[in-house]
């Protein structure tokens, strides 16, 4: 079971989430517990760490940030003590959470399983800090933004668990946001490609790294509210669900930017130069179109970025006008993709139709179309986002 952020808000909602866990066990069954930070609590951390220094240490930075999820892990240990079960937080040195790789965005590697099971098999319920792990030099880490879905993801791997609920303040994975399309609808089941894809895509539910680690290692997931008793979301995988729905989600992110170079000469080697540099610069590409070329000379070539990495991928694309000599560089941040996943679409004709016939019926243009197995991605105006996921998820019948 893991808990986050406005799950463990304050020490009311701990005691509260004490509830819960004591019901699953009252139902015997064996539990671990993986908990986030209090709502806002890691923010704040970060905006001190801002405040000692721009250029605060990122060993620091991560033991700093850890120290969120430790607080609640122990909050809610004694507050189940006090329900009358037993229960100790175990710190992600202590088991140890083994990771690999960098400051801020460690990776786990392996989790030991040997003493949470002692724990549990003593009838003491585990309560682990999500996101901190340790790193080989003995040192405090943090494995990303959100991350503590793929902690919880990991523990459930290593305890073999039948399944990982997520707990948080939605009653599941919707249709689309209910915040721009009040008809959203909640997913009863989705499979983690999908998931994946909307996670991806910009649904903000899970963590798109945890789902990914899910998927790998097939931990069943069920997403659902600390705040109702209504059934979740079940993330599964494809073989367990019936399809009846072409499509089972609208996803939209508004952080992407268009990056476009007019006139490139149409010659072998042109996209390796222009996708080299960003590569070199750890920009992430994501939808790329060339046009045909009319006349064998010259073509367009159009990407997406994300917004934050505008300015520095401006800059590459000046330093290659030299070598490429492209008659104009043309940026857009004022732009959005709006996407459809389904694993359905696979065997359905007519999909890419339908939603593109959909957004003409508001008249709202496409600049940039991608696609995947199960998904299709639309890059629109920013100011039509809202118009455009609507008209889609009724085309599609999502409110039904
Ligand atoms: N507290 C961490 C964060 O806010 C990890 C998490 O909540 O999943 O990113
Ligand atoms: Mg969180």
């Amino acid at each position: 079971m893991k808990f986050g952020g406005t799950s463990v808000a304050d020490t009311d909602r701990i005691l509260h989430v004490a509830n819960i866990i004591k019901k699953k066990i009252d139902q015997n069954h064996k539990v671990a517990v993986v908990v986030s930070a209090m709502a806002g609590v890691t923010n704040d951390l970060i905006q001190k760490s801002k405040k000692i220094s721009d250029d605060f240490p990122n060993d620091e930075y991560d033991a700093l940030l850890s120290s969120g999820e430790q607080v609640t892990s122990t909050l809610l240990a004694g507050a189940l003590q006090k329900l009358g079960i037993k229960a100790r937080s175990w710190l992600g040195w202590q088991i140890p959470i083994v990771t690999e790789g960098d400051y801020k965005n460690s990776k786990i590697i392996s989790v030991n399983s040997k003493v949470l099971n002692e724990s549990m098999d003593q009838g003491i319920v585990p309560i682990i800090p999500g996101f901190q792990g340790l790193s080989e030099e003995n040192r405090i880490t943090t494995i990303g933004r959100g991350g503590s879905d793929a902690s919880a993801v990991a523990i459930a791997k290593c305890l073999e668990a039948d399944f990982c609920e997520i707990y948080t303040d939605v009653e599941g994975v919707y249709t689309t946001n209910p915040a721009i399309e009040p008809k959203a609808k909640k997913i009863e089941k989705i499979s983690y490609e999908e998931m994946l894809e909307m996670a991806t895509l910009g649904a903000k539910v899970m963590q798109s790294y945890s789902v990914q680690k899910a998927m790998i290692n097939d931990v069943e997931i069920y997403v659902k509210s600390t705040f109702s008793n209504n059934s979740g979301t079940h993330i599964a995988a494809e073989d367990k669900i019936s399809y009846d729905k072409v499509i089972t989600g609208v996803a939209y992110s508004s952080d992407d930017a268009k990056v476009t170079l007019q006139g490139v000469k149409d010659k072998p080697g042109v996209a390796s130069a222009i996708f080299k540099p960003l590569y070199e610069n750890n920009i992430v590409v994501d939808m790329i179109v060339q046009n045909i070329s009319a006349d064998n000379q010259k073509t367009d070539i159009t990407f997406t970025i994300k917004r934050d990495d505008l300015k520095k991928t401006k800059s590459v694309m000046d330093q290659l006008k030299k070598e490429l000599e492209y008659d104009h560089l043309l940026t857009d941040d004022k732009v959005s993709k709006v996407s459809i996943v389904g694993a359905g679409m696979i065997t359905h004709p007519g999909v890419a139709y339908k939603m593109f016939n959909a957004l003409s019926s508001k008249k709202i243009n496409i600049q940039v179309i991608s696609t995947s197995e199960i998904k299709i991605s639309v890059l629109v105006d920013e100011k039509n986002t809202k118009e455009a996921v609507q008209v889609i998820h009724d085309a599609f019948g999502l409110d039904q």
